[in-house]
């Protein structure tokens, strides 16, 4: 029986996080009608990553969307330090390249998500329909997807008619399940402890990073407090939020000094189990994924939210036109996906070389992350350094350029990336499962 529909809209949007919700800000200016669903009730709930790097805020600024999300407290960072608990401070220099104008930008992710849900409906024509879940697909006779069938929470239901249906839908993704994309993934030895501390005296704004042996520490700045991005082992959630504040106070002063005498913000605690994963197509016939629906990448190279926006602006320009003005969907659709899969595969493959170096842990793993982190300061370090700056920071033009070149020496901006040991080979390659201890360290940079 033909579907009655109940709804219409250019594109049905599954996912109202970071890459659903830029991609509705990235298409506001082709005028199209998009309709945004969330199983969530509204934006918040748990720390999922907070950096914007100059790549992200290059974006946010084409959007028109950067400008609120600095005025609702976006901590602008520009120095990084390395610290060591027995060795004491190991590294210091500036994030962010000399002639690189983007900033690199902290809001906690709630806020993130609120604003650019604001902007979002500001700057286009985006409707929202939350709490709401795909239930299914809707498809036409040839089997091609016509629209998505939502349930809100009071259990109602609504066919909605759209020409494009986006599934934007996190990890455990409902639209590429029901598409049947086949994803590969794999899991780490490592997991986060994610949460608050109250901001301590000595303090500065930046991405400051605590090597310990039995796990980093990094410390980034909120307007009013600081985000600790602890890494413990995986499956190690009951231990870490079952302790005492006292107990975990004392775990983690141990792990990173700057904390001694900090009360702890355990509010929004909690341990994120970490995996990569690809999916094995983006796009199927009036349907495409993005954003961690696509892809996931170890957070220890903080590209979550980087490449979920990338794929919503790539996304955006490819179908944009296409639907405006009625053009090919289907080209434009497999010209996103040629583009993004290969970047989205370098960026799954060098954020799990750099998650292996940094969870290298034991007596062994600490020496040589100090050496390395040494090894940084010197001249030859800031070859080094160009290639983590390349990997994971800045907008693809100044990835090509040289840094500031006096600067440059000593300046973690650049900060170093070594050539893989194993090479995992073609842009479309991935990681092998599960993960090896790494054979060389390597400095982390911003979750
Ligand atoms: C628990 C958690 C913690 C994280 N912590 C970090 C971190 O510390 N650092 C870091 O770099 N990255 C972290 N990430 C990843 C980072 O948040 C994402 O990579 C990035 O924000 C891109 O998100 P996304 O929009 O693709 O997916 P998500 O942020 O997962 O958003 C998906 C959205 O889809 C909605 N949804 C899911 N299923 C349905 C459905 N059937 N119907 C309707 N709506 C649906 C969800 O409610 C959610 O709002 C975390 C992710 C999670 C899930």
């Amino acid at each position: 029986m033909p579907t009655r529909f109940d709804d219409e809209a250019d594109v049905v949007v599954i996912g109202a996080g970071i890459a659903g919700l830029g991609l509705c800000c990235a298409l506001a200016s082709s005028g199209l009608d998009v309709l945004l669903v969330d199983a969530r009730k509204g934006p918040g709930g748990i720390h999922r990553g907070d950096s914007l790097v100059p790549r992200s805020t290059r974006l946010l600024a084409a959007w028109g969307a950067l400008d609120a999300v600095r005025a609702a407290g976006a901590v602008p960072i520009e120095r990084i330090e390395v610290h060591h608990p027995t060795r004491g401070l190991l590294l210091e220099g500036p994030l962010v390249p000399d002639g690189v104008a983007d900033p690199y930008l902290v809001l906690p992710h709630a806020d993130l998500e609120r604003v650019l849900l604001a902007e979002a409906v500001r700057l286009g024509r985006t409707r929202v329909l939350r709490p709401a879940r795909l239930d299914d697909l809707l498809r036409d006779d040839r089997g091609r997807v016509v629209g998505a069938r939502l349930v809100t929470r009071d259990g109602g239901e609504r066919a909605v008619r759209a020409r494009l249906v986006v599934g934007a839908d996190g990890q455990r993704s409902a639209v590429r399940e029901r598409l049947g994309v086949e994803v590969r993934r794999g899991r780490y030895d490592h997991a986060y402890l994610g949460l608050e501390a109250e901001r301590p005296a000595a303090y500065r704004d930046a991405l400051r990073l605590h090597l310990h042996p039995e796990g980093g520490v990094l410390v980034m700045p909120r307007p009013d407090r600081v985000g600790l991005g602890v890494l413990v082992e995986a499956g190690g959630a009951p231990r870490w939020t079952g302790m005492s504040d006292d107990a975990l106070g004392r775990a983690l002063a141990a792990r990173c000094p700057l904390l001694v005498g900090t009360r702890l913000l355990r509010g929004r605690s909690h341990v994120y189990e970490l995996t990569w994963s690809h999916a094995r197509r983006y796009q199927q016939g009036g349907a495409v994924l993005i954003g961690d629906a696509a892809h996931t990448t170890n957070p220890t190279a903080g590209q979550g939210m980087t490449s979920a926006l990338g794929d919503a602006d790539a996304l955006a320009r490819e179908v944009g036109p296409a639907l405006a003005s009625g053009g090919d969907l289907d080209a434009a659709l497999a010209r996103f996906e040629r583009r993004q899969r290969p970047i989205n595969a370098r960026l799954v493959r060098q954020a799990d070389l750099l998650a292996r170096l940094y969870a290298w842990r034991g007596p062994l793993g600490d020496a040589a992350k100090v050496l390395f982190a040494r090894a940084l300061g010197s001249p030859a370090g800031a070859l080094l350094a160009r290639g983590l700056t390349r990997a994971f920071l800045v907008p693809a033009e100044h990835a090509l350029a040289r840094g500031g070149a006096s600067r440059a020496a000593r300046s973690c901006a650049d900060v170093p990336m070594r050539r893989p040991q194993r090479s995992l080979g073609r842009d479309d390659a991935e990681p092998s499962s599960p993960p090896a201890p790494p054979a060389a360290p390597l400095l982390p940079l911003a979750r």
